[in-house]
């Protein structure tokens, strides 16, 4: 049976060495990390996570603006205000919630978010930063993915990794940094699965991460014995949330499993927390 990873375990593990070096901002700068959110529009989905942000952004002691625009707005506006967000030394990190309305292009609008202020890691500047190996403001998902297989203490070296869903704000950058940590990685997507070889693949990861948004795509039985099983996905059914691996099957197989809820999630909102922080670093030149 699967030892389950306990994702609010490691993610209070990470909150507790930030609080203290909010302490030493604090104490340093006389300055607070400044967190502004942007939802344009409401969404059921966003609601959820704008929460957490707030909660654990306030019980870090740290700053949360929620700006909320109508869902009719003009796209110029939302940039106006974003240009004004990039320009205000008081703001550290900005996220614009997604998805926002068809009528508004959500990558070109991420595109004008200071590269320095971009806490969710998905500006091309901070993306290209992954692929060159260095140091930047990655994705928290994948990140909380990356602590998530720290905590079980494996080894990455050489390892046969599956990350199954390709999205430009989890599995691909999830699958560069697992490649820069010399792990064998292949990564799995649509045409995986409609060439119908997804078990094929899956049955040979001795880490399975899966993150496509499909409740319970992969079976239990496709699980390698002794595999370690990251499930990004959450899906709701039935008024249930679920994530994208059948979970009771696979908890027989695997050695870790992550639950959802309870596994992923937690860490991700953690990990935004700690970006925020090191964004402010960066801005103060540490
Ligand atoms: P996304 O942008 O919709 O990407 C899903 C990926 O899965 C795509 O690459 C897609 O390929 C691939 N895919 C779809 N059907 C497939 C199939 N049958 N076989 C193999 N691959 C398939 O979603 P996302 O933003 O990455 O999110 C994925 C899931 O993670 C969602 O449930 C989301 O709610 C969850 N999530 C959780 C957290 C957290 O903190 N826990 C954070 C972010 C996301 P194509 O693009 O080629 O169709």
């Amino acid at each position: 049976m699967a030892e389950l990873i306990q994702g609010r375990e490691i993610a209070a593990n990470i909150k507790e060495n930030l609080n203290k070096e909010i302490e030493a901002l604090k104490d340093k700068y006389g300055i607070c990390p400044c967190l502004c959110a942007i939802e344009v529009g409401q969404n059921p989905a966003s609601a959820v996570y704008l929460k957490a942000q707030k909660k654990n952004a306030e019980k870090l002691g740290l700053d949360y603006k929620l700006h909320t625009l109508d869902k009719d707005i003009k796209e110029g506006k939302l940039v106006e205000l974003i240009c004004q967000l990039n320009n205000d030394k008081n703001v550290n990190g900005i996220i614009l919630q997604l998805p926002v309305p068809a009528h508004l292009d959500a990558k070109k609008i991420i595109n004008l978010i200071n590269p320095l202020k971009d806490v969710e890691g998905m500006h091309p500047e901070n993306l290209g930063k992954i692929v060159l190996n260095k140091q930047g403001l990655a994705p928290c998902t994948a990140c909380a993915v990356m602590e998530i297989l720290k905590s079980t203490g494996v080894d990455l070296y050489g390892k046969e990794v599956v990350v199954v869903g390709h999205s430009e704000i989890v599995g691909k950058p999830l699958a560069l940094m697992l490649l820069n940590k010399f792990a064998t990685t292949t990564v799995c997507h649509i045409g995986t699965g409609e060439r119908g070889v997804l078990p094929e693949h899956v049955n040979r990861a001795e880490i399975l991460v899966v993150a496509v948004g499909k409740a319970q795509l992969v079976k239990g039985n496709w699980v390698k014995p002794g595999a370690i099983v990251v499930d990004v996905g959450i899906n709701r059914v039935e008024d249930k949330l679920v994530g994208d691996v059948e979970f009771d099957r696979a908890s027989k197989r695997a050695s870790f499993i992550t639950p959802v809820p309870g596994g992923v999630g937690p860490i991700t909102v953690a990990i935004l927390m700690q970006n925020l922080v090191r964004a402010t670093k960066i801005q103060l030149g540490e």
